[in-house]
């Protein structure tokens, strides 16, 4: 099915929004919890479900090398193999790869690389990615590009925003010609659970394609970018190349400068930003979707989001604090443990204090966009992130 977002409302630049995809409907703006391994870490899919994440992402690169792509098929693709009944939106693989730096050699064919965990030699081109992420059958799929590095001069960045523009055309001629057709001739195994009723799902795209701008933090890179990728019919669009070290500065520039110029009717996804503030920052200038491995990661390293700023749970000045984490807070971690109990937990390593801390996390995140969505529907989004961020601001000063 072709991703198609239906605008809801709008406040300022942002929109309120509803995007239907093959496995079904995303509330926009949306958080994307990051499932590198078809798993978001220490969290079944019931729980995601519990705590209102829509859509998830899944790491190609990742699931190319392990467990492969063809077992992944075997289960009617990655939402049988995790049992992730909603949608999913897989990377390109690209990303990975370019940060192997050493390990791997990029030609205008693609990347070759050593697997870090065999150290075979293994190759992505446009063309394979679109085959690995058909056969995961994500809702979405991203197109192969190069990514830039930070910093890079014009000519540098320009170079290397071309090379993302022919291997966009290149993923797009592949995913819905050779690809697509490859696809449709194999006989699957009916996906153990939630498919469109017919049969369609045999032969139709799993989802669609969604090109990539880059050009790194030169403006006229970047609309000249956009204009290559709307010459094809990508059913929505990326900005990529940011979180890599920027300035908050030059980040804004990029969307002021890109955003405005993507047709209205198609989904805007921010990759890999960012902390809260880059979020409210971002849907106040028109992005819809975005992924970060920011709550997960850091839930795992006891760096837990509160109403009054950042704790760090393996402090000792918690040791004996018997209060929640965030009494302003509604998750089942805060409901029912103490900050006490949380650090014990992160003190033993035990598994729970994982699981604890990335349910609070993650619902940190999805209740933001719970929030930003409501302002949007009642048109104070304006004054709800002037609030946001100049409470986020004041709270930095107050990291336990
Ligand atoms: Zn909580």
């Amino acid at each position: 099915m072709r991703p198609s977002l239906e605008i809801l409302a709008t406040d300022g630049a942002a929109r309120l929004g509803r995007l239907t995809l093959t496995h079904g409907v995303v509330e926009t703006p949306a958080f994307m919890p990051v499932g590198t391994y078809g798993t978001v870490k220490s969290m079944t899919p019931e729980e995601l479900d519990g705590l209102g994440a829509h859509i998830i992402l899944g790491n190609t690169f990742h699931l190319m090398l392990r467990p492969g792509p063809d077992i992944v098929d075997a289960h009617g693709g990655l939402h049988g193999f995790m049992h992730w009944p909603r949608p999913i939106l897989t990377d390109s693989g690209g990303f990975q790869v370019f940060s192997l730096r050493s390990l791997r050699k990029i030609t205008e064919e693609g990347v070759q690389f050593r697997s870090p965990i065999d150290g075979s030699a293994v190759r992505l081109t446009p063309e394979d990615s679109m085959n690995v992420q058909l056969k995961l059958r994500s809702d979405i799929a991203m197109a192969l590009d190069d990514c830039t590095p930070y910093p890079a001069t014009e000519a540098e960045a320009r170079a290397s925003m071309e090379r993302s523009m022919r291997w966009a055309e290149r993923s797009y001629a592949h995913y819905y010609g050779p690809g697509l057709e490859a696809l449709a001739g194999m006989e699957r195994a009916r996906p153990p659970f939630r498919e469109p009723a017919d049969d369609a799902w045999r032969t139709e795209p799993p989802g669609g394609l969604f090109g990539i701008v880059q050009g790194g933090m030169h403006t006229n890179l970047r609309l000249a970018s956009l204009e290559t990728l709307l010459k094809l019919d990508f059913p929505g669009l990326a900005v990529g190349g940011l979180a890599v070290g920027e300035t908050e500065e030059e980040r804004l520039r990029v969307l002021e400068t890109v955003v405005p110029q993507m047709p209205k009717e198609r989904p805007r996804y921010l990759m890999g930003v960012g902390k809260p503030e880059d979020i409210v920052q971002a849907v106040v200038r028109g992005i819809d979707m975005f992924d970060c491995v920011i709550p997960t990661r850091h839930a795992r390293n006891g760096h837990l989001f509160t109403s009054a700023g950042v704790v760090n749970i393996r402090n000792s000045a918690h040791q004996a604090d018997t209060g929640p984490l965030d009494p302003a807070c509604a998750c089942y971690t805060c409901r029912n443990y103490s900050r006490a109990y949380l650090r014990h937990l992160d003190r033993c390593n035990e598994i729970l204090g994982s699981r604890l801390n990335t349910i609070h996390n993650l619902h940190f995140y999805l209740d933001l966009m719970r929030s930003l969505r409501a302002a949007i529907a009642e048109g104070r989004l304006a004054a709800f992130a002037r609030d946001y961020l100049k409470q986020r601001q004041g709270s930095q000063d107050a990291v336990a």
